[in-house]
């Protein structure tokens, strides 16, 4: 029950991932959601977000932001992190996580992604076939459909840490 959403692995933030272990692993591509995944809902990227974007490039890694939110969103965060973005993305459709492989020229086997929704991001991830990532929201203030869809989410990860 409840399988295909069960993430690969589920950490309390992003800025908690050991991305150099990742990279030593053979990731070479990550793709991010963008709001309570890199930064609170709506906000613009903080230094907390641009010295991350820094490190990973640092690394070696190709990026893509990965959001359903709107061009207007994306670019105001993307506009000091510059990597490669995919607005009004559609999650969990699966054409937008294979365009942002595209774009990274990364593939299934060395792409991962990160994200805070298990619906939309991680189901996404999962029925494109990239290992995926969950994050703890970053910010506790949500919109209503959000809080409702949490409660959803909690359901589905009882079952997976009781699995
Ligand atoms: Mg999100």
């Amino acid at each position: 029950m409840f399988q295909n959403f069960f993430p690969d692995k589920m950490v309390r933030s992003t800025y908690d991932i050991d991305f150099e272990k990742l990279y030593k692993d053979g990731v070479r591509g990550l793709i991010f959601d963008i709001d309570n995944t890199l930064v609170p809902h709506g906000a613009p990227a903080d230094d907390r977000a641009r010295a991350l974007f820094r490190r990973l490039k640092d690394i070696g890694f190709a990026c893509c932001l990965l959001s359903n939110n709107r061009a207007r969103r994306v670019e105001m965060f993307n506009k000091d992190i510059k990597v490669n973005y995919i607005c009004d993305a559609r999650k969990p459709s699966r054409a937008n996580y294979e365009k942002a492989m595209k774009l990274m020229g990364t593939d299934k086997s060395n792409t991962v992604f990160i994200g805070d929704q298990l619906f939309t991001d991680i189901y996404g991830a999962k029925r494109t076939g990239i290992a995926n990532i969950l994050v703890a929201p970053i910010h506790p203030k949500e919109e209503i459909q959000i809080v409702l869809k949490r409660k959803l989410e909690n359901i589905v990860l009882y079952f997976y840490k009781n699995k």
